[in-house]
């Protein structure tokens, strides 16, 4: 049986990956009690133009692994994808819906990365 996984779908931005600073992943990890995640990172991954590419690793993962879990999580002050806090709920929302026709049962979450500064940022649930 393949081994089940669970996958955090976010921007390529490097202030979302520090070591020592904000850690999106580490921060996901534990707003939605999850163990260690696989990564899927694109500028603006939930941007219709990104949408494919994001839609692409997650078959590849799926073809391997046994997908539990996937969390997809866009933030403020995307230069892959500027747009409004509201554009990326719609954006995230349309992203769950393709990625949940391809893994019917996948557990899907989201949440937007909120910006206070470069280096302090928050997560806000998305409810899809
Ligand atoms: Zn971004």
């Amino acid at each position: 049986m393949a081994e089940k996984i669970h996958i955090l779908v976010t921007c390529a931005d490097m202030r979302l990956h520090n070591k020592d600073g904000y850690n999106v992943k580490s921060d996901v990890e534990e707003l939605f009690d999850l163990p260690n995640t696989y990564l899927i990172t694109a500028p603006g991954p939930d941007h219709k133009d990104r949408q494919a590419a994001v839609l692409d690793g997650i078959r590849t993962f799926s073809t391997v692994k046994e997908i539990e879990t996937i969390v997809l999580v866009p933030h403020e002050n995307c230069a892959g994808h500027p747009c409004s806090p509201d554009e990326h709920e719609k954006d995230t929302r349309v992203l769950a819906q393709e990625i949940q026709k391809l893994l019917p049962d996948a557990d899907i979450k989201a949440a937007l990365a909120t910006i206070e500064t470069d280096t302090l940022w928050g997560l806000e649930e998305i409810v899809l």
